[in-house]
């Protein structure tokens, strides 16, 4: 059996077509319909020859659903919606896996996509829902691009997705060779689109997987989950920590930094009385002294079967401005599409469960 059309690599795909004797800017108007104009019916290709759209039928699967049965491997088990505009699918793959994926909308007109790298997770952060459940196995290229088309295809017709997050289940450091592909396709000028600047990759900050990004020279984002001002605290959160340590990890970071330019964000989450306190905060002020960095701070969303609390909003707020006051710029992210279970793993333990 063939494989679906974004399973295919842009050359793989251009070398399947022509060898069945298209000319490359078929090839061409082929992906625009897919990319830009979302859809993979051959009926609806106008500019493309009778004998192409026929061609197509032919080479590619027609198993899958609707419009999209020659172009997606998974099917949508779920869509749900929150008040705030954020839209949250979770997809099943063949062999019965799942993932899900966000899509996050704000008053800047941005359209986010939250993107899953891996079935589970094998870094066991305490705080986390992704990997209660362990580590399955990596999504491949097109898993990770079928998310991004699916969450693109969830908005109007005139609008597509405008920035990309790579926040959701599973480590990237991990599954490097399926993400950067997919990646280059969200960003080239003809796939999706979305500027190179826009889109961050989050990593617990494995400090092999950062330096081998930063000699990938990448045109990405970096955000590096840091959640503690020392190993102590970082050891007991994030176990993957004490393989390597916190210095280990913002040293690769800052090799990241001298790379490629790109200024560094440090996530931290905030779970009261474990990191929350002035004095952590001043700590973590002089951990990242004199870097060009910032601090994204994320009070923590509740999963059912963590014992974790977020503190409150003054606790929120005395630590951000203990940071500012030590010079650190500092954003406080308002977490979004808590009402869908839409942080980390949660939509999908409840639909598996
Ligand atoms: N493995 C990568 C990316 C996935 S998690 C990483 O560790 O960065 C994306 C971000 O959400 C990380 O900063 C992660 O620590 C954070 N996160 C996980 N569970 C959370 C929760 N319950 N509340 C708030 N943030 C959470």
């Amino acid at each position: 059996m063939t494989s679906p059309i974004l399973d295919y690599e842009p050359d793989e795909l251009a070398g399947c077509l022509m060898s069945a004797g298209w000319p490359r800017y078929r090839v061409g108007q082929l992906r625009r319909w897919i990319f830009a104009r979302k859809t993979a019916e051959p009926a609806k290709m106008t500019d493309l020859s009778k004998a192409c759209r026929a061609q197509l039928t032919q080479l590619f699967p027609t198993t899958g659903e609707g419009e999209n049965r020659s172009l997606f491997s998974g099917e949508l088990a779920a869509v749900s919606r929150g008040g705030d505009g954020t839209q949250k699918i979770l997809l099943q793959w063949p062999d019965g896996q799942r993932v899900e994926a966000v899509l996050l909308r704000d008053d800047r007109d941005h359209r986010t996509a939250c993107l899953s790298t891996q079935v589970g997770c094998a870094m066991r952060c305490a705080f986390c829902a992704s990997g209660l459940d362990g580590f399955v196995r990596n999504l491949t290229r097109g898993e990770i691009l079928e998310q991004l088309l699916r969450l693109n295809a969830l908005l109007p017709p005139t609008e597509r997705l405008t920035h990309i997050v790579v926040m959701g289940m599973g480590e990237p450091t991990l599954n490097l060779d399926a993400l950067i592909p997919a990646l280059a396709e969200a960003t080239s000028a003809d796939g999706l689109d979305i500027g190179n600047r826009r889109v961050t990759i989050s990593t617990v900050g494995r400090p092999d997987g950062i330096r081998k990004m930063a000699a990938m020279n990448l045109p990405y984002k970096l955000a590096v989950s840091l959640h503690a001002p020392d190993d102590e605290v970082r050891n007991a959160i994030m176990p993957s920590n004490r393989g390597w340590g916190i210095d280990a990890v913002i040293s690769a970071a800052d090799a990241y930094f001298a790379a490629t330019g790109r200024r560094v964000t440090y996530e931290y989450i905030l779970l009261r009385g474990v990191n929350d306190s002035a004095d952590q905060a001043r700590r973590l002020a002089n951990r990242l002294n004199r870097r060009t960095a910032i601090v994204n701070l994320i009070p923590y969303n509740p999963v059912e079967e963590l014992a974790f609390r977020r503190p409150d909003d003054a606790a929120v707020l005395r630590f951000a401005r203990t940071l500012e006051g030590e010079g650190i710029q500092v954003k406080v992210r308002f977490r979004k599409g808590d009402s869908i279970d839409a942080a980390c793993g949660q939509l999908r333990r409840r639909m598996t469960l």
